[in-house]
């Protein structure tokens, strides 16, 4: 896992030492000296984490993390906010400012590590989320993103795993007034319970007589319907390694005991208001999708999306020196399916296309109808030689079954011409790699249907 760090402190040699620690990880490393460059570096995007000194002349680390987290650019990045005072109010005021988490001066090596891994790997998952809204954002249809997402109204429903009936009244009293709490008193009963219910956190104690409540964090994390609930670890001190543990597993957070109220809370609040952001990020996303992107009669998404979200995947794959692939394809003779069947008829033949194109791509291509009766399949991670294959397979499965019409068991046979063409090393452009295809798909008609042709340069 790589990413880029950037590191604020106004003392060049604590940035010097976080950087070296960093860099042995193989971290990419960014630098700033004050609050500003630090937020001028978020903005012009590309940081994965902030680690942000609390005490710096000029604009303080809480005010550059109020910041960073009111415009709309910068909230998504986490801030660990680095601290030289242990004091309870001062995580708390972070943890308000909006700080994702905080170490304290020192920094431990270990601890340092896990967290920034943690973060950015939940980073990682933000971006995809935000990438895809980009996507939608760019068709035009920013005003169903830009719905405030209102985070803060309502309580929180939360589990509590633990066996402690004096730690249970404890939690209880502290979360009285912020949260809707359930308790599960067996952590097996707990699991369950956490897959059954639409909760936003779940707090596990390590505490159990005989159970590692690792292995309830483990479980949750690989069920797909609690894969994204936040978990928070109450621990008690001296289970550093067990925390170190945990975080590796993917738990969001922890506490030591004995627990502050005020820092219970303030976490909870953070994980909360997390959750629900990628929540509302991902069903905005997947309405827009839907609705703006989507091709009704096949279920492919449309045109708008791919002349939108080819030039990202292009784009990724010039960077990151990958290859890519696309295939037009064109059904033989459509008019005359049209003409003898009827438009329904030609409409039941699109729809069994699109189904059978579905089916012999990847999950990650991306296979849309680019209009009428000709399809496009954008394979990233693909060179030539392999996308020539894929595309023989496709048409090779349209020529072997004849297609069905209607529901009187009538049925007719469908061909397929693909032109396919792959980006070039040097200077390539997404207009001359859909040329390519285009031309090789004009060839394949030309030179008598029903074959693929595929373009080298
Ligand atoms: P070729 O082998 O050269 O591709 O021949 P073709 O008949 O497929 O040629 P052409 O591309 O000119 O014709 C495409 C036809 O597809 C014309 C149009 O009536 C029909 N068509 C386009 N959209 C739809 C649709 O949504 N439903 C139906 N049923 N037909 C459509
Ligand atoms: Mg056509
Ligand atoms: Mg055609």
């Amino acid at each position: 896992m790589t990413a880029r760090i950037l590191v604020v402190d106004d003392i060049p040699a604590n940035v010097r030492l976080l950087e070296v620690r960093l860099l042995a990880e193989y971290f990419e490393v960014l630098t700033a000296g004050n609050g500003p460059d630090a937020i001028e570096t978020c903005e012009n995007g590309k940081v994965d984490v902030v680690l942000l000194d609390v005490m710096m002349p000029g604009m303080d680390g809480f005010e550059v993390c109020k910041r960073l987290k009111s415009d709309p650019a910068t909230s998504h990045i986490p801030v660990v906010m680095i601290t030289a005072l242990d004091q309870v109010s001062d995580r708390v005021r972070g943890l308000e400012a909006g700080a994702d988490d905080f170490l304290t001066k020192p920094v431990n090596d270990l601890q340092l590590m896990t967290r920034v891994k943690s973060l950015v790997r939940l980073k990682s998952l933000t971006d995809e989320l935000r990438l895809r809204a980009s996507t939608t954002r760019n068709i035009g249809i920013e005003e169903l993103l830009s719905r405030n997402f209102a985070t803060e109204d309502t309580k929180p429903k939360v589990l509590l795993v633990d066996e402690r009936k004096s730690s249970i009244e404890r939690i209880q009293k502290m979360l009285r007034g912020s949260a809707d709490l359930d308790v599960a008193t067996d952590p097996n009963a707990g699991f369950f319970q956490a897959a059954e219910t639409a909760y936003e956190c779940v707090l596990i104690s390590t505490a159990f007589a005989d159970f590692d409540a690792l292995r309830l964090c483990s479980q949750l994390r690989s069920l797909d319907r609690t894969r994204f609930l936040p978990i928070m670890l109450l621990a008690d001190e001296g289970e550093e390694g067990r925390i170190i543990r945990g975080l590796e597993l993917g738990i969001n957070d922890y506490l030591t005991r004995p627990i502050d109220q005020h820092e219970l809370t303030a976490r909870l609040r953070t994980q909360v208001r997390r959750k629900r952001y990628n929540d509302q990020l991902r069903a905005s996303v997947t309405q827009t999708i839907e609705m703006a992107v989507t091709d009704a009669l096949t279920g492919l998404h449309n045109r708008r999306y791919l002349d939108s979200h080819l030039e990202t995947l292009f784009d990724r794959a010039v960077a990151r020196r990958r290859p890519l692939s696309v295939m037009i394809t064109d059904l033989d003779r459509f008019k005359s399916i049209n003409d003898a069947h009827g438009h329904d008829g030609g409409d039941d033949v699109l729809r069994e296309f699109a189904r059978r194109l579905r089916k012999n791509v990847r999950g990650i291509d991306l296979a849309c109808r680019f209009g009428g009766e000709e399809f496009v399949v954008v394979m990233p991670d693909t060179d030539g030689p392999i996308a020539e294959k894929v595309a023989e397979r496709i048409r090779a499965e349209i020529a072997q079954a004849p297609f069905a019409i209607g529901s009187g068991g009538k049925t007719i046979e469908v061909t397929v011409s693909v032109g396919v063409s792959s980006v070039l090393r040097g200077a390539d452009t997404v207009a001359a790699l859909m040329k390519r295809a285009d031309l090789a798909l004009y060839e394949a008609k030309s030179g008598g249907r029903n074959r693929v042709v595929a373009k080298a340069a």
